[in-house]
């Protein structure tokens, strides 16, 4: 039997498997960050009405520059962040996965080498595999919070191409201070310079505003973005980023042409006039993050401060025992590796009774 080692597959994917999260059938699913609202009817006709628009020319390709979903999110940062972006800051692709890897693509790449600070979103690290762009592991406190004095030290020893700053962070849920991301882009810059990718896939989910203003003046910073989270739509595939105009033409010479769907962009174009209906549902979301934060601490797990649509929390001698208990009761988690801590997405109000009630149970047994 021809198994993925006996094919001549590049010498870095032996022995890896891919990124994935257990897609089980419980009753209660809080593992995968999603949000657990699904799109309004009104939504829902309005992306079939202009689906069937689009249907209409799909003998053609698409728009591949984007410019009316782009002048739309351009729109919607504007008003959410109070800092200007026109369409020509703003780039889109199929999820910010997509985004992500056409950064690395364009800044990273063979020979060169991309900074994260773990425990953080996977993905950074799996995309500049992919890429052939080499990885370095940067250090984060105890707390999780990052250390900006160690992350400083590691930037100037390493010189990466790129650097991520996960804020909120995924998996752990803190947001990063402004400051924090303003001496790690200087420390960059003196070091190469280098491109700095915040990203804040979690972003209308914090405490603190946007990072977004920071791209003034930083042609080298770049915020990216998701629909997947904050608008409920992980099943569209469609994120994006604001920087420095450059950077939004830069990608585009890694782009495939026509990457992003008429169907995707006229289903986003919906999704988009329905900004407001979506944003309460955050609203709904961040309540309950606070309520989740707050019954666990009363609980006595420890927990780590979110900004995020999810909350990591433990500790646990056995983490992965934990996850296991919290599944027997129909609650699935998601266990990210991180020592003695899992982390809950913030569902619907019954679903997170019915994940506290299970983690009740399982403290109750283990006293
Ligand atoms: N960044 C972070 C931090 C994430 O957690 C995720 C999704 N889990 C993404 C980016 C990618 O999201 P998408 O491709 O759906 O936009």
């Amino acid at each position: 039997m021809t198994g993925i080692d006996d094919l001549p597959i590049r010498d870095e994917l032996r022995g890896k498997s891919p990124y994935g999260a257990p897609q089980l059938d419980v009753p209660v699913r809080l593992n995968t960050n999603e949000n657990p609202y699904p799109l309004p009817e009104p939504l829902v006709a309005r992306i079939a009405e202009r689906v069937a628009e689009a249907a209409r020319h799909l003998n053609r390709y698409p728009d591949r520059d984007a410019v009316e979903l782009r002048t739309e999110l351009a729109k919607y940062l504007t008003r959410t962040t109070g800092h200007e972006v026109t369409m020509r800051h703003v780039w889109a692709a199929n999820g910010s996965n997509e985004v992500l890897q056409q950064l690395l693509q364009t800044f990273g790449g063979p020979g060169r080498s991309a900074m994260g600070f773990e425990p953080s979103y996977s993905m950074h690290a799996l995309i500049s595999r992919g890429t052939g762009t080499g990885w370095i592991s940067g250090p984060r406190r105890a707390d999780f919070t990052i250390d900006v004095d160690a992350a400083e030290a590691a930037i100037a020893e390493h010189r990466p191409e790129v650097v991520f700053i996960c804020s909120p962070n995924n998996p752990t849920g803190t947001a990063v201070e402004e400051e924090t991301v303003l001496r790690l882009y200087e420390a960059a810059q003196a070091a190469r310079p280098s491109l700095v990718v915040v990203d804040e896939a979690y972003g209308e989910f914090s405490h603190r505003p946007s990072l977004l203003p920071l791209i003034e003046g930083r042609p080298h910073l770049v915020v990216s973005r998701t629909m997947s989270k904050a608008f409920g739509a992980a099943g569209l595939r469609l994120g994006y980023l604001a920087a420095h105009p450059a950077v939004a033409d830069a990608v585009q010479l890694v782009r495939l042409p026509y990457h992003l769907s008429a169907v995707t962009q006229a289903t986003a174009l919906a999704a988009l006039e329905y900004t407001d209906t979506l944003l309460g549902y955050v609203e709904q979301l961040k309540a309950e993050r606070d309520r989740i934060v707050t019954e666990l601490r009363a609980m006595g797990c420890e927990v780590t401060d979110s900004d995020a649509n999810f909350v990591q929390f433990g500790r646990f001698d056995d983490s992965h025992a934990a996850w296991q208990a919290i599944l027997d009761q129909g609650v699935l988690v998601r266990d990210n590796g991180v020592p003695g801590r899992l982390r809950v997405t913030a569902g619907t109000p019954e679903e997170n009774d019915a994940f506290l009630d299970a983690v009740r149970a399982i403290r109750k047994e283990s006293n």
